[in-house]
């Protein structure tokens, strides 16, 4: 296994809208694909990472959101649909965007179809933490990152501070 260079914000590779995999994509290389994948999340540490995150532009996603990182999913061709109107307030980060965390309105319940790392077809619904990762996890293979959610003054706050932390 190894260690993958995760992206960072500003890169306009972040914007790529990522490809849904297909029957013939399911080889040896996905596997060792989501196993890096897993290692890299692990290792940063942090909850989730999408392949855009990592310069890997089909739709797949890792995520551990347990405190004991002993519950690894793995979502390919994601799809959600939310259970009730309801949204609520949470604090996000993103490993794409170091040391930066801001509340973010998502959808309290949602539906989540996806298939597995096998290419076998998975439904389940939840909430909470899980719910948050991964509507935020969706959104970076549509190309959106979560400041993308952040007033127009928020957003040149962060701009700013990145360039000074280049400098
Ligand atoms: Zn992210």
């Amino acid at each position: 296994m190894s260690l993958l260079t995760i992206l960072e914000y500003p890169d306009p590779r972040l914007r790529t809208k990522a490809e849904p995999l297909t029957e013939k994509d399911f080889t040896p290389a996905l596997q060792q694909q989501i196993d890096d994948m897993f290692e890299t999340m692990y290792a940063a540490p942090g909850i989730g990472l999408a392949g855009t995150q990592v310069d890997y532009h089909n739709q797949l996603i890792v995520m551990d959101v347990s405190e004991d990182k002993n519950q690894p999913r793995v979502l390919i061709n994601p799809e959600y649909t939310p259970l009730e109107p309801t949204c609520e307030l949470m604090q996000e980060g993103c490993l794409s965007v170091p040391e930066y965390y801001a509340d973010v309105e998502r959808y309290v319940r949602i539906q989540v179809k996806a298939l597995d790392r096998h290419g076998q077809p998975q439904e389940f619904e939840c909430d909470g933490l899980l719910a948050h990762c991964v509507q935020h996890e969706c959104d970076h293979l549509k190309g959106i990152v979560f400041v993308d959610y952040l007033s127009r003054l928020k957003q040149d706050r962060l701009r700013k501070k990145l360039i000074k932390q280049k400098a």
